[in-house]
């Protein structure tokens, strides 16, 4: 603990409390005990910060004399430089004294004529504390900010209480420098006018409080009052409203050049309520270990456009995003729009362009919030019917960030880009197919405006993990491509994390019902083997996500009585999938194509169909657009596999499955596989030469029929049966 901050503290209380015996001494003597004090009928908690930590009701003169007493007892001697280190303890009671020396002070104006003076809003009633409070204890208003004196200059005042506003954190100022004010630099820069009536400035979230230091008392005390109302813990119960304020009112101070004395004091009392202090001064000495405040006490910002993001960070305030500035609708309601041909201005990704959209997590210190970069030529550039590459990064820092994480807030992307209106969305890391209509493009959307929703979604929705988000478009070909290859080692790697676990090694799968949007009768089933069919979910990232959000779309699914451990049928899963396909699919077998299979969105990676006369399976990705051996393309087959229904013979899957040794294990497993794209086969062969080797069928790669082999169901029998794959051993698959 800093000996500096602690003994500014000490000394600044035992100046507010000498104020307050002397002032309480002298009103004592003019107006006798009996003279009535306080707010009257504008709080029902007398004198709210006493009420909460003493269980007083201070109603007269006389009733404060036990206030100020036990300021007093709460005060250590001021620290010598021979003396004792004052640590935080001792601090902490200093701000408690000066919190109860200011309000015995401020409640002494109310019987000694002092009028607040005009612009100014002095006492915070109790009707404002139940109107604003409400929204600060359920999260609506992310936040408060007292401000202690003026900034450095007007453009640093405004620009601080913008940042404030952009995230509708409500801002009260206090306190002056010589005579100078943050309210009159709100007036020089037009944040509101000289005599703007005090119900404007709560409006603009900007209110004014007091032109002293000692007029926090007022926002301290009304936001005591919270753990009292909201909180329902009792007067005197002040450990309980203290936990309480820390844990949910997210109020902080900032102030403005060094911290005299009566400021540090008033400051520990925030402190004891929670609330940490962002100075701008770098001879301020910091406090950061953490636990009377959720993280650091004391924080240096000495960058002035980083002063709220600092104060938001230390804080760890959830910033909501009321509105998403954008120039387009955006809604639930057109997550599922397709964005046809002859509507299209611009698309991206697909047979079209390289495109990739890659969440990763970084150190706090490396980001800035909210730094959306466009690198490359925009959608206005290119002509109507056009495509561009495409790669969205988005840096998430977070001091509960975890790269476990990253799949699951990258696969909401879909969702969250979805819901512009004009925007379509489809697939999931380099698989992506976005498109951009033409009445968007009019309207004004442009690529920067997926770095808004994104910013403001993860905010929203992941606030609890999430503390900086900053978002990197390109649709520069060469950085594309560096950003493709970087992401899809991303991608192994976090598919590799679950190399080892077997779905007999648990006794729970997670459920994925993100699809649901555009296929309301699907549920993916996520095991240790086999993962989601859009190939960006496996079962660590379904835990994970149910550990974020545990009303989300990724719940657990108890596995229950095994029905058949051949076919992967349990009896808490077909429960499960009955209650959430709208109890339109009744059984489920995890390891068959014929019997009972797996749902099918839309997404997949791959679609994996029967060849009958071949006695096998046949595998095609999304990204192959030739005719396949069944006389479709994947554009037909998703056709026919899609839309959440379970049509045996075909379903969908992610290219992951395909070397599990749980594919399609009921039916034959991998010696099933008799045809696929060649570029698929190169692209899974490491993993599934693994299985191959396993199933004792080492040469299994080697015959599998490619587009170069067969291009009918009749060539590929004919080519299976030249080169001896194992499919022509096993049982028919249709009888
Ligand atoms: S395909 Fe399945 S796992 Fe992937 S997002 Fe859709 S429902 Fe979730």
């Amino acid at each position: 603990m800093s000996k500096q901050v602690f003994t500014q503290v000490i000394r600044g209380a035992h100046e507010w409390v000498s104020q307050a015996e002397e002032g309480l001494e002298k009103a004592i003597a003019q107006y006798g005990p009996d003279q009535p004090i306080g707010w009257g009928n504008q709080t029902s908690y007398c004198l709210p910060m006493s009420f909460a930590l003493m269980g007083l009701e201070v109603k007269k003169l006389g009733d404060l004399q036990p206030q100020v007493a036990h300021a007093r007892e709460l005060l250590r001697p001021i620290p010598t430089d021979d003396m004792w280190l004052p640590y935080l303890g001792h601090g902490l009671d200093a701000g408690a004294a000066s919190m109860l020396a200011t309000e015995a002070m401020v409640a002494l104006r109310t019987c000694n004529g002092y009028q607040t003076p005009p612009g100014w809003q002095g006492f915070i009633s109790d009707t404002i504390m139940r109107e604003l409070g409400i929204q600060l204890v359920d999260g609506r208003m992310p936040g408060f900010a007292l401000i202690l004196g003026p900034a450095p200059t007007t453009e640093i005042a405004v620009r601080t209480v913008r940042d404030l506003q952009s995230r509708s954190i409500l801002t009260f100022l206090c306190a002056n420098r010589e005579g100078h004010t943050a309210r009159e630099q709100m007036v020089e820069g037009g944040v509101f006018k000289e005599d703007a009536p005090l119900q404007e400035c709560w409006d603009l979230y900007v209110v004014p409080v007091g032109p002293d230091s000692i007029d926090s008392i007022y926002v301290l005390n009304w936001s005591i009052r919270s753990a009292l109302t909201f909180g329902n813990h009792k007067r005197g119960q002040s450990r309980a409203c203290l936990d309480y304020t820390k844990a949910r009112i997210h109020a902080f101070g900032i102030t403005f050049g060094e911290i005299p004395d009566d400021w540090y004091s008033l400051g520990a009392g925030a402190i004891l309520m929670g609330y940490p202090v962002v100075s701008d001064s770098d001879t301020t000495p910091e406090i950061r270990p953490t636990g009377v405040t959720i993280r650091e006490e004391i924080v240096v910002q000495t960058d002035a456009e980083q002063i709220v993001p600092t104060c938001i960070d230390t804080r760890a305030v959830k910033v909501k995003i009321e509105k998403i500035d954008i120039p387009v609708g955006y809604a639930a309601a057109f997550e599922g729009e397709r964005v046809r041909k002859d509507d299209m201005h611009v698309q991206f990704g697909y047979k079209y362009s390289s495109a990739v959209e890659y969440v990763h997590m970084v150190d706090g210190d490396k980001v800035k919030d909210n730094d959306i970069q466009v690198e490359g030529p925009d959608i206005d550039s290119i002509e109507e019917g056009g495509a561009l590459p495409l790669a969205i990064e988005v840096l998430v820092a977070g001091r509960k960030m975890q790269t476990d994480f990253e799949g699951i807030l990258e696969r909401q992307i879909h969702r969250w880009l979805s819901n512009a209106m004009g925007f379509m969305h489809t697939g999931q890391r380099d698989q992506i197919w976005c498109r951009i209509s033409k009445k968007a493009f009019a309207a004004g959307m442009r690529l920067e405006h997926l770095g808004t929703i994104l910013y403001a979604k993860l905010h929203d929705e992941y606030g609890g993990i999430v503390d900086k988000v900053a978002v990197r478009i390109s649709t520069v070909p060469e950085s594309v491509d560096a950003k493709v290859k970087e992401a899809v080692e991303a991608f192994h790697l976090r598919d590799d994390r679950i190399a080892d676990m077997t779905d007999e090694s648990v006794d729970t799968f997670y459920s994925c019902t993100i699809c649901q949007s555009y296929a309301p009768d699907h549920v993916c089933v996520i095991t240790p083997q086999r993962l989601g069919l859009c190939g960006a979910y496996n079962w660590l990232d379904g835990r994970a996500n149910f550990e974020i959000n545990p009303t989300g779309p990724n719940q657990p699914i108890a596995k229950g009585r095994t029905i058949d451990h051949v076919l992967g049928e349990w009896e808490g899963v077909n429960k499960f999938v009955y209650q959430f396909s709208n109890h339109k699919v009744e059984r489920f077998c995890a390891y068959s194509l014929l019997e009972a299979p797996m749902t099918s969105c839309g997404c997949f990676e791959c679609i994996v169909a029967i060849l009958p006369l071949a006695n096998g399976v046949m595998v095609v990705n999304r990204e192959y657009s030739g005719l396949t051996p069944c006389g479709m393309t994947f554009g037909d087959l998703a056709s026919v596999t899609g839309g959440g229904a379970q049509t045996p013979g075909f379903v969908g899957v992610g290219r992951l499955y395909l070397s599990s040794p749980k594919f399609l294990s009921a039916d034959g497993g991998a010696k099933r596989l008799v045809w696929m794209p060649k570029s698929l086969l190169e692209d899974v062969r490491e993993r599934l030469q693994k299985e191959a080797e396993r199933i004792g069928e080492p040469d299994l790669l080697e015959k599998i029929a490619t587009e170069e082999d067969a291009s009918t169901e009749e060539e590929v029998a004919e080519h299976l049966a030249k080169v001896g794959h194992p499919a022509t051993g096993l049982e028919m698959m249709i009888s």
